[in-house]
């Protein structure tokens, strides 16, 4: 009875030999393997690791990244499409804040540059500084207004209308924009490559 029951209770001793063995030579094998890098190393271009030459990050990494557009939004702000007129959730507003571009977050206009023009999209008689970039429309009669930071479309500038002082009516579709109350904290801008130093 004694000699059968040995059998199974050497079982577990095996296991624990194979076990340490298993583990000396992953030992082994990683000796060895910090001994190549440590050659390697020694043996590399240069021996001062501070002034090793760093990897440039390429010109077009994505440290934030624009806004994500819904067909609608995309329709108009990249496919330079209009929104249709007096559905646009911001023609009307007069709460006081800021009206960002909706696929960068860049500042675009306030709500005191906004004004009624009853045209049925949002009007504003100017725009935060250097934030709206114009360029001739392809229709060859308007002047076609954008994100200067995206490229982003807007809508169109109108002069000469008489609406305000400023002579100047800036048409945007609400698409394009995403107003934030008074107080309201801004998200940061977007940046699809790096920003220029
Ligand atoms: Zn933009």
């Amino acid at each position: 009875m004694r000699t059968a029951q040995a059998t199974p209770s050497q079982k577990p001793l095996q296991a624990i030999r194979w076990v340490a063995c298993l583990a000396i030579a992953t030992f082994a094998v990683s000796c060895v393997c910090e001994d190549q890098s440590e050659t390697s190393r020694a043996g590399g271009l240069d021996d001062d690791p501070i002034t090793t030459p760093q990897i440039p990050a390429p010109a077009t990494l994505m440290t934030n990244p624009y806004n994500e557009l819904t067909p609608e939004e995309a329709y108009v702000i990249e496919d330079k499409g209009t929104e249709a007129r007096n559905v646009g959730e911001y023609t009307d507003n007069k709460e006081l804040g800021t009206y960002l571009c909706r696929r960068c977050n860049a500042k675009l206009y306030v709500a005191e540059q906004k004004f009624a023009s009853n045209c049925g999209w949002p009007s504003f008689d100017d725009a935060v500084a250097d934030a709206v970039r114009q360029e001739p429309d392809a229709d060859g009669r308007r002047t076609e207004i954008l994100c200067a930071h995206c490229d982003g479309h807007l809508g169109h500038v109108f002069l000469g209308e008489g609406y305000t002082e400023k002579n100047t009516r800036h048409c945007v579709n609400s698409l394009s924009m995403r107003f934030y109350p008074e107080g309201e904290q801004l998200p940061p801008i977007g940046w699809l490559r790096a920003p220029k130093r």
